[in-house]
């Protein structure tokens, strides 16, 4: 019997869960745990009947360390599922450690007050050292992995769809069709339409801090930071169209460009609408998007999380949004000598998404790939003492269950490059 505890019950949450309650046979019981147990009860309850997994519900604060350890402690899981958000990756690391207990996230560890003198030097020495601006990075993360080592335990990060899928169909083109990948483009194409002026797809806080930095590639052994939105291409993705996409930081170049060998070049494009891009360097330039507190009427609010207070609640975008997604990455290198060009993507369809679970089609392709890394490591096929990126374990496995599990994939030999 194996139990699972996972930590959040927002977006992806809700999909990752839901897909859980379906493999009872690797999860036989499930707790969800958040601040607002209400919202655990309510998806518990949504699943009661349906599944034969047995799901419980408890209230955690996963930013402080104890509060983690006494649940662990109770509940007694085999591995903790942490779909909270990236700023409590490091307490609840560490409470893994406490109680020798696996570790799977989606996200690599960022911090909530980017004002933090203590975080801020730390932060000042890294952009100076590997010249990239984004808030966050691996090194937090991969500083543990001689301690899960020590403890035998797993922490596999960043089994989401980009980070995550993305990186699998890397290990997986590395070992099926190339001897040496050259260059990755990595596309995230968001074909789908919500009706409403300005939403973001996933939190928004995390979103929005994303979006609005500078962007970076990896050329030939370093980064090259660019300034948001500067670089844009035009890509025709199938099964959606012609659509604008723009140079992002993203956190799996960090670690591709570690466990690719002779990679020359890892570039990540993310796809937006003018009217997003405009409604953003709005609230930019009105401080909407500060993360640090300002004084309002005698009390302090952080801008970002007053915005998100007013924008759509991501889970609520299901039943509006049509039109599908399409992410996915081409790879150039060469195999026995001679140069080749390969795209393996997904195509997954709003409505589709929510007709099964009630979800759109982001915390749709996040909460899969979720539940499948979940899985891999409690059922000991993706299980090893230390810290670990998805690239690093055998793909196939993780590629036969994105098949089964609702995440298609295609391979396309000589697809049409991004210049
Ligand atoms: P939501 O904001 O919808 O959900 C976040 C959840 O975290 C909520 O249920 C919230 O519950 C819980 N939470 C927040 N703070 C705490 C805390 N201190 N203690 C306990 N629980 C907490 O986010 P999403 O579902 O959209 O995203 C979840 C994660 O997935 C994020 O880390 C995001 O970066 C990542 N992601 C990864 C992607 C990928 O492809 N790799 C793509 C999209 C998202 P409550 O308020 O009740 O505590």
């Amino acid at each position: 019997m194996s139990k699972i505890l996972i930590i959040g019950c927002g977006g992806v949450a809700s999909v990752a869960i839901q897909k859980c309650a379906k493999k009872a046979d690797v999860f036989s019981e499930i707790c969800i745990a958040s601040r607002t147990v209400s919202k655990c009860d309510a998806l518990k309850e949504k699943l009661e009947g349906t599944t034969d997994a047995k799901i419980t519900t408890a209230k955690v604060n996963a930013d402080d360390v104890n509060d983690l350890i006494s649940l662990i402690k109770k509940e007694q899981p085999k591995a903790v599922l942490n779909l909270a958000l990236p700023y409590q990756d490091l307490t609840i690391m560490d409470a893994c450690l406490v109680c020798g207990v696996d570790y799977i996230d989606t996200a690599n560890y960022e911090a909530e007050d980017t004002e933090d003198p203590e975080w801020r030097a730390v932060y000042e020495r890294r952009c100076a050292e590997k010249g990239f601006t984004a808030y966050f990075d691996y090194s937090w993360q991969w500083a543990y992995k001689e301690r899960f080592e020590k403890a035998g335990i797993t922490a596999l990060l960043g089994s989401g769809f980009d980070p995550g899928v993305t990186s699998v169909f890397s290990a997986y083109a590395l070992k099926h069709y190339f001897d040496e990948i050259h260059y990755i483009d990595i596309m995230d194409c968001n074909g789908g339409d919500h009706g409403y002026p300005f939403a973001t797809n996933f939190n928004p806080e995390i979103n929005l801090r994303e979006v609005s930095a500078n962007g970076s590639y990896w050329e030939d052994g370093h980064w090259v930071e660019t300034k948001p939105m500067e670089i844009k291409r035009e890509y025709d993705f199938a099964q959606v169209g012609k659509k604008d996409m723009y140079l992002l930081h993203h956190e799996e170049i960090e670690s591709l460009a570690q466990n690719i060998p002779g990679i020359r070049r890892i570039r990540f494009f993310m796809t937006f609408g003018q009217s997003y891009l405009t409604h953003m360097k709005c609230l930019e330039n009105v401080g909407m998007l500060r993360t640090d507190p300002v004084m309002f009427e005698g009390r302090e609010i952080v801008p970002i999380q007053f915005l998100k207070a007013l924008l759509p609640d991501p889970a609520s975008l299901g039943p509006r949004t049509v039109g599908k997604t399409n992410i996915g990455c081409i790879f150039t290198g060469v195999k026995d000598g001679k140069e080749k060009s390969v795209y393996i993507y997904n195509v997954c369809d709003h409505q589709e998404c929510y007709r099964e679970l009630g979800s759109q089609a982001i915390s749709y392709t996040t909460g899969v790939p979720a539940m499948i890394g979940a899985m891999l490591v409690m059922n000991g096929t993706w299980k090893k003492p230390g810290v670990f990126n998805v690239e690093e374990f055998d793909p196939d496995p993780f590629m036969e269950a994105l098949n089964q599990y609702g995440l298609p994939w295609v391979v396309e030999e000589n697809p049409v490059l991004v210049d």
